[in-house]
């Protein structure tokens, strides 16, 4: 699955991009948000459903972002991941794809 190049979070356009090895501050990781960039950084090659998972997770640090929530990064990592897998079962669950929702497609 690839999510596409460029999604609206808030305000903002922001890039979805993929890398290889992906690391953050010299540790393995699986996915980013980066605020000064804009953008999202997924794991490339990763699981499918852990690559939704991840998605979710990044796209939830953005919108709290973008509301100038200001969490502390324990609690913020907690919330990313509770809301961020609370919303890919939603999705998953109620069997909305949500990328013929968002192109109007029945
Ligand atoms: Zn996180």
């Amino acid at each position: 699955m690839r999510f596409p190049k460029t999604i609206k979070v808030g305000p903002y356009v922001m890039d979805v991009k993929y890398e290889e090895d992906l690391e953050y501050e010299g540790d393995a990781t699986l996915g980013l948000f980066s605020s000064h960039d804009l953008e999202i950084t997924l794991s490339a090659d990763m699981n499918p459903q852990l690559e939704i998972g991840v998605f979710f997770h990044e796209l939830v640090h953005a919108i709290l972002w973008t509301t100038g929530a200001n969490y502390s990064e324990e609690y913020s990592e907690n919330l990313c991941t509770s809301l961020g897998n609370g919303l890919m079962a939603f999705f998953k669950e109620n069997k909305i794809d949500l990328f013929k929702v968002a192109k109007g497609d029945k």
